[in-house]
Formats: C-alpha cells, sequence, structure tokens
C-alpha cells in the first residue's frame, strides 16, 4: 500500500500527500512559496509548449517586461490598486540604501505594459498590438496551497490593444475558447464556460470571462480569464491613437491567463487512490518500459530489446523511457510509476522476448481483465498510441461524467445550502444580479462562479425577485 491518504474520506491531505510522495513540489524556506521539482516543472513546460504555439497563431507576439513596477503605476488605475494593495510586495531597499519610490513587484502587470503600449501606439495602423509573456508573479497570499494558490507563482499574461469595444471583446473571447479547448483536450478537463459577477471580476476589468472546472471533492476552481479592460488602463496611462478620421482615440485592451494552478487541476481531476494520473497528451513520459529478469544472464538480452524498443516509439514521437534502477525491484518501479500517473506501463522479459510481445498495462482501467494486454512487438508503435489516445479519452469522459453527475438545478438558498453541506456539488440557479444576494453564499462557503449563457430559472435563490440570469454556484478553491 502506498502512503496517501484516503482520496474519499480526506481529498485535502491526499492532494499534500500526492504533491510530496510523487515529487512535485517541495517546501521553500520561505512561506506560501513553492520549488517545483522537476516532474512537476516538465508538465509546466509541456503546458507551455502548446499554449504558446496557440497563442502566437492568434497573432499575439512575447515580450519580457520588468519584475519591478513603481508603486505610483499601480496607484493609477483606482479599482486595480484596490483589489491588489492587501497582496502587494514592496521593496523599499536596494543597494543599502532606501529608494526614492518604492518598487512594487508586480502581482500582475497591466500597469507597465499599458505604460509601454502609450509609447508605441501612435495610429489606428499600430492597432491591434498583441503581447504575451511567460512569467512569474507574485502576491502575498494568507494561505497558500502549492499550484493553486501560492505567493509566487508561474502564468503567462497577454495584452491586447484594439480599435473598437467589439474588436477587444470579440479578442477576450476568442482566447477563452483556446482555453477551454485546451483544458479539455489536452489536459481533459471539462471546463465551464461563463462571465464573472462584478464581486469577482478582475480589479480594473469591464467583464471577466472564465472557465471553471469541477475537482473530485466536488469544489470548483477556476482554471482560466479573459478580461475585457475596455478603457480602464488606455486612460489611466494616456495611450492614445489617431483614428481612421483623423481624431484621437484611446484604444480597448484586453488581458488574459493561464496559470501553474493548472497542474493543480489536472491533479485534482484525474488522480485515484494509487496516485497521480497524467493524460498522455501533457505527460513528459507517456510511457515508462520495466525491464524483468530474474538472472544476470538475460539482463543484457531484456535491456538491449528494451533499448530498442524505446528507440522506436522516440522516432514515432512517443515520449518512452527505461526504468534501469538497478535498486528497485520491477513491483517497486510499478508501484513508483503508477504514483506518477504514467499512462501506460511496458513490461518485457525473457518469455516476452522469445514470444516476440510484450505486456502492456494502462494505469488508468480499473477493471483487472482490461488492465493488461499482450502484443505483438511488430505491432508495438500502433497499439502503443491507440492505447494513448484510449487513456486520453476515457480520462475525459470519465471527468465529464463526474461534471454532469455534481450539476444540480436549485431553486433556492435553503436548498443550496443543504445540499453544499452534504456533498458540495455545482447548483445552476437564477439570480436578480444584486451584490446583496449574491454575498449571502458566503455564510455557506459558496460563491457564484459564473453567469451561465442560459435562463431556465425564473426566480433569483435569494430574494425570490425576477432572475435576470442563471447562475453557477458552488464552493470553491
Ligand atoms: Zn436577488
Amino acid at each position: 500500500m502506498n502512503k496517501l491518504s484516503d482520496i474519499n474520506k480526506d481529498f485535502a491531505q491526499w492532494y499534500q500527500d500526492v504533491l510530496s510522495e510523487a515529487e512535485l513540489v517541495d517546501q521553500s524556506p520561505v512561506k506560501g512559496c513553492f520549488v517545483f521539482r522537476p516532474y512537476s516543472y516538465a508538465i509546466w513546460e509541456n503546458i507551455q509548449k502548446v499554449l504558446d504555439k496557440k497563442i502566437k497563431e492568434t497573432g499575439t507576439q512575447n515580450a519580457y517586461f520588468p519584475l519591478f513596477i513603481p508603486e505610483s503605476f499601480l496607484k493609477k488605475e483606482a479599482k486595480h490598486v484596490e483589489g491588489f494593495s492587501p497582496e502587494l510586495a514592496v521593496v523599499t531597499h536596494a543597494g543599502g540604501k532606501e529608494l526614492e519610490e518604492p518598487l512594487v513587484v508586480r502581482p500582475t502587470s497591466e500597469t507597465i505594459i499599458y505604460y509601454m503600449f502609450s509609447k508605441w501606439i501612435k495610429s489606428w495602423r499600430d492597432l491591434p498590438l498583441k503581447i504575451n509573456q511567460w512569467a512569474n508573479v507574485v502576491r502575498w497570499e494568507m494561505r497558500t496551497r502549492p499550484f493553486l494558490r501560492t505567493t509566487e507563482f508561474l502564468w503567462q499574461e497577454g495584452h491586447t490593444a484594439h480599435e473598437s469595444h467589439g474588436q477587444a471583446v470579440e479578442f477576450s473571447k476568442r482566447m477563452l475558447d483556446i482555453y477551454k479547448d485546451f483544458v479539455e483536450n489536452y489536459l481533459a478537463i471539462p471546463a465551464i464556460a461563463g462571465i464573472k459577477s462584478d464581486n469577482e471580476r478582475f480589479a480594473g476589468a469591464d467583464r471577466t470571462f472564465t472557465i471553471e472546472g469541477l475537482m473530485q471533492d466536488g469544489k470548483a476552481l477556476q482554471l482560466c480569464t479573459s478580461h475585457v479592460l475596455a478603457h480602464s488602463f488606455s486612460k489611466s496611462f494616456d495611450i492614445q491613437f489617431q483614428d481612421k478620421d483623423g481624431n484621437l482615440s484611446s484604444p480597448y485592451c484586453t488581458s488574459w491567463g493561464a496559470t501553474t494552478r493548472l497542474i493543480g487541476a489536472l491533479i485534482m481531476t484525474h488522480g485515484d487512490q494509487n496516485g497521480l494520473i497524467i493524460p498522455p497528451k501533457i505527460a513528459s513520459i507517456q510511457v515508462i518500459i520495466v525491464p524483468i529478469f530474474k538472472e544476470e544472464k538475460d539482463k543484457e538480452l531484456v535491456i538491449n530489446k528494451a533499448e530498442e524498443i524505446k528507440n522506436l516509439l522516440i522516432n514515432n514521437g512517443v515520449f518512452a523511457q527505461i526504468d534501469n534502477d538497478d535498486q528497485l525491484t520491477p513491483g517497486a518501479k510499478f508501484f513508483k510509476w503508477e504514483l506518477k500517473g504514467v499512462p501506460v506501463r511496458l513490461e518485457i522479459g525473457p518469455k516476452d522476448i522469445e514470444k516476440n510481445q510484450v505486456v502492456l498495462v494502462n494505469r488508468v482501467e480499473q477493471d483487472k481483465t482490461k488492465k493488461k494486454q499482450f502484443v505483438s512487438i511488430d505491432n508495438i508503435d500502433k497499439e502503443i498510441n491507440l492505447l494513448l489516445e484510449n487513456i486520453q479519452k476515457s480520462l475525459f469522459e470519465k471527468a465529464k461524467k463526474r461534471l454532469n453527475d455534481n450539476w444540480y438545478q436549485a431553486d433556492n438558498l435553503n436548498e443550496i445550502a443543504k445540499n453544499l453541506e452534504e456533498k458540495n456539488g455545482l447548483y445552476q440557479t437564477g439570480w436578480c444580479g444584486l451584490s446583496d444576494c449574491e454575498t449571502k453564499l458566503k455564510d455557506y462557503k459558496a460563491s457564484i462562479r459564473c453567469l451561465l449563457d442560459s435562463k431556465k430559472n425564473k426566480t433569483c435563490f435569494s430574494c425570490g425577485k425576477s432572475a435576470k440570469t442563471d447562475v453557477l454556484v458552488a464552493k470553491a478553491y
């Protein structure tokens, strides 16, 4: 048995256990700051590779802006500073002296980027301007949990400026679609798209689009967001351009981001009692090859064959590795790679070689009769590709089923409160749009995760008056 806490009884502890046992993160000496060990950083690198390509396909270019921002910059946009000031880390001393103006360690880069945009944008010909950066940001969080909420985290933040409000809204939505597609097709996490309520939207945004996921304990997790900033920053930073009629105009801006929180999301969506499950399309190791031999005389034969298969798979674009660790028994290796969530294990021994076959073990399959299959070495590349595809698909379907099973319709606050206490979950209900009704959810540690594009419910869950829209209510990370 492994050392993981019971996933059904203590999900929070299971999460902490899996992070350390599977060697994903380690504590640093600074509270709330965590070390990404190679195995989790490799997942982040794969996320970056795919997302970066998709971002560039929109005509967005990567750039890099400084970590330090003059404190006065944050104060230029009133809502922005109000939203972020409790979380800011501020540098007051450097080079052995007190600084004339304190520098803020970026919590996000709107202020510095739009300051630069004001220098770069002069005419309608300069628009749209689309910039993305991959960076770290710092928000001084009181309660932290690796990947989900940390003082320093990694992300990409995209910032664009457009001629019209319509173009900004359209681009902001396009980015949300890209995130949804990525999260669903690569991380195998079904995502619910919607709009944030006024209380929950980004500080300085006109509108925030979000995708939300459901974790295995029935709590929601915000996955990615995209904001229509409209004129807020372009006016505070005096970005002006000459429009097609020769008049001076302010551009409409957007910003959008995906963070290392996505790693937390995939752990909490797919993991099981045996450990992590990494979806094949994002796994840094898709196939782990375990050579099995009892006698030293068979070692060379088995290792050579394993090498041959590994090279064949790598040449076919599969991330395969051999576990040649002499210190571990095959059983210990099986256990280790199950814990690390590698989608496919390939076992090979002298008898298999005689029969020109290998054993493929599916990390996801629960049915013992289907978990293992014997495959001819001649078809190995095709069989592996098929298996990886099936695993990717089955992970998404399983998560989608869980989402549907835990998505309830609710009429009123009492009903939501009672059910939330019993089983968490997502509650679709009607809302009048008033903040007073929304804040009542705080008593139950719940919130409006997003406004849905549907109007099934006629009355507000709280006041009973006419509903403006359907919303999704849940407890969230
Ligand atoms: Zn109401």
